[in-house]
């Protein structure tokens, strides 16, 4: 989905990125005022995520969330119909929501960075970081997987 984060909403920018939203900050873009949130939705066809209720009904096309934690919004989007499944192949960066390119085996990579003929290594060609499934990966797996767990659970309530 393209998705466009309100200011209160950035902790779940990185999240995300990862299931391949294309999702820009509101921050990033150095955009607070609702009526500059509304026209960049429009422009770009991105459904706006907010937990501003007046702005939520304001915008065409919005989704709005009540929890403050960011699990409780992941939850939230999840119910909303947001798919969160990581992506197998990672297109957008984490960091600035440029797009991701493989690393080739041969090119040697910074030293935070593993080695690309070991792991699959990809490049922002924004922003020029380099990601890869490391541990923050795994987190945010689990992450996922409690909540899909969870919803599972509510509705087996019912
Ligand atoms: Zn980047």
């Amino acid at each position: 989905m393209r998705l466009l984060l309100d200011v209160m909403c950035g902790g779940l920018d990185s999240y995300l990125r990862m299931c391949n939203h294309d999702t820009v900050y509101a921050g990033d873009r150095g955009l607070e005022a609702d009526d500059a949130l509304r026209a960049l939705a429009r422009k770009e066809r991105r459904t706006l995520i907010t937990r501003d209720v007046a702005l939520a009904n304001r915008a065409t096309n919005a989704i709005l969330l009540e929890s403050r934690s960011v699990e409780g919004q992941l939850s939230e989007l999840a119910a909303a119909g947001v798919e969160l499944r990581l992506a197998a192949e990672p297109a957008f960066c984490g960091r600035c929501n440029g797009p991701l390119e493989p690393v080739a085996e041969s090119v040697s990579t910074p030293e935070y960075a593993p080695d690309p003929a070991a792991v699959d290594v990809r490049r922002c060609r924004g922003c020029g970081q380099y990601f890869w499934r490391g541990s923050h990966w795994e987190r945010v797996a689990e992450t996922l997987s409690r909540i899909d767990r969870d919803r599972a659970g509510n509705a087996g309530d019912r």
